[in-house]
């Protein structure tokens, strides 16, 4: 059975990034999320090609949460002739500004540095690999600019979570808490009229449940019912992992730290894993195992995570909301201390010792994290804590796997002295049997599955395992392929 609309993946199709997806009906049009394609140059280049759709003629923009490969696009929407209404989440809404902003400022710089030759950049390299001349940079394109952002930010409006809005003809929405992010959400759309009434679910990013495990946020929302279900696939292929042992591997690590005064950079992203670890910081100050170590959070987009989940203790888990609610600042201990500006950044470079600091990027490529490490790589009291998912050739993994020496943009070649140490169990999304199991409690079926928003081979092992275990019938549909669902 169909329900008589057509989607249309513009971006995050068989990958993981560019989050676009139109929707049509016979009386609307919808477009869920508008965000960046991230990684490569060559990906980077890719924004600046507008998706076929006819921006005029939409009806609503619906964006999932704050993270760029979802919302990074919006502020290109005045100028590509959309006139409507975009709808988020009241915590989406209200970090949005700042995300568009800086995205304006970044890219302002960006064109300058591609320009002058000034990009800043790093390289591991393993014994025997040669230092090597500056990697060739495409020129970079601005996007849009700060009046831009503004216009777009006049045309959004915050919803909160769970209740119902009517977006366009015969269209409502609904946002459904995700679980991944401070203000990340499901949309939930619900399509015609009387005993025509179908429902599309579409996930975002969904983040991980684990019964009984520590967690800072809420799980994520289960819908008991829905028509069609688009569903993200980052970790389709990743079997979930048990970290049972998060705040005691971390609780070592910062006796450790304490004691031999270490200098530890831990690369965060700043939506996501650095309230993650921020939380299971505080959860050691509690426990009186801090031993006086300050935490530097060098990110004011960070911080600005950390004050959203005040304001909206709704995205938190429940005893924590409690907390919030009680009054009471369970993401703040005497030693946290914010990093709002530049001058700050580069003045805790060089006096922390015996501290741990928080700074993006989350794969260290890039912002002040990369600062940071050309500063102290090449000490041996300087730790890297690291967790996650990294790129497997990216500067991190290389220096886990042994590189040797650095390589950074100002032309020096650094030993790298640094050890490293690993967390887990601070992943923003759901893992292969966390989607199963969120599957498994619809009460009814969805007729369809559409994957996106993960590798092919990610989402074709999610896929293969849906139709083996629960006989869902899965799309995996390309880039621009109209799906009649
Ligand atoms: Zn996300």
């Amino acid at each position: 059975m169909t329900i008589g609309a057509t989607l249309e993946f513009h971006g995050a199709a068989g990958e993981v990034t560019g989050s676009c997806t139109l929707v049509r009906t016979d009386k609307a049009r919808i477009l869920i999320d508008f965000g960046m394609f991230q990684g490569s140059p060559e990906d980077e280049a890719r924004n600046a090609v507008a998706p076929p759709i006819d921006f005029a003629s939409l009806d609503a923009v619906v964006v999932t949460h704050a993270h760029i490969d979802h919302c990074g696009r919006l502020a290109m929407l005045p100028s590509l002739g959309f006139k409507g209404r975009i709808y988020a989440t009241t915590a989406t809404h209200e970090l949005l500004g700042r995300v568009l902003r800086s995205s304006a400022r970044l890219q302002r710089g960006r064109v300058y540095e591609r320009a002058s030759g000034t990009s800043p950049w790093s390289r591991a390299l393993f014994a025997g690999e040669e230092p090597g001349p500056a990697p060739k940079f495409p020129p970079a394109q601005r996007l849009f600019d700060i009046p831009d952002v503004r216009d777009t930010m006049d045309a959004i409006e915050g919803v909160p979570l769970d209740r119902e809005v009517k977006i366009a003809p015969l269209v409502s929405l609904v946002f459904r808490n995700a679980g991944h992010t401070p203000g990340a959400a499901g949309a939930e759309l619900t399509v015609g009229a009387g005993a025509a009434r179908r429902r599309l679910y579409f996930t975002g990013d969904l983040g991980p449940h684990r019964a009984g495990a520590v967690s800072l946020l809420a799980a994520p929302h289960h819908p008991v019912d829905a028509d069609v279900v688009v569903v993200e696939s980052t970790n389709g292929e990743r079997p979930r992992k048990v970290h049972a042992d998060t705040d005691e591997t971390l609780a070592a690590i910062v006796a450790d730290a304490a004691r031999r005064k270490l200098k530890v950079l831990a690369p965060v992203f700043a939506l996501g894993r650095a309230q993650l670890l921020v939380h299971r910081l505080a959860r050691l100050h509690a426990r009186g195992l801090m031993h006086g170590l300050n935490v530097y959070v060098d990110s004011p987009m960070a911080v600005h995570g950390i004050e959203s989940l005040y304001r909206h203790p709704e995205y938190l888990a429940p005893d924590i909301a409690a907390a919030v609610r009680a009054g009471e600042a369970p993401l703040w201990f005497p030693e946290l201390h914010y990093v709002l500006s530049k001058r700050e950044s580069m003045a805790i470079d060089r006096m922390v010792h015996g501290g741990i600091i928080l700074a993006g990027s989350g794969f260290m490529d890039a912002g002040p994290m990369l600062r940071h490490l050309e500063e102290s790589i090449d000490r041996p009291d300087c730790l890297l804590l690291l967790g996650g998912y990294q790129p497997e050739d990216g500067f991190a993994s290389r220096i886990e796997r042994g590189a040797e020496r650095a390589q950074f943009s100002s032309g020096k070649v650094i030993p790298i002295r640094a050890t490293t140490a690993r967390v887990e169990g601070l992943s923003g999304h759901a893992y292969q049997e966390d989607l199963i199991e969120w599957f498994r409690r619809f009460k009814a079926k969805p007729s369809r599955v559409v994957l996106n928003h993960g590798t092919e081979p990610a989402r074709a092992a999610l896929a293969a395992k849906l139709r083996d275990e629960l006989a869902l019938e899965c799309a995996l549909p390309a880039r621009g392929e109209p799906l009649a669902v």
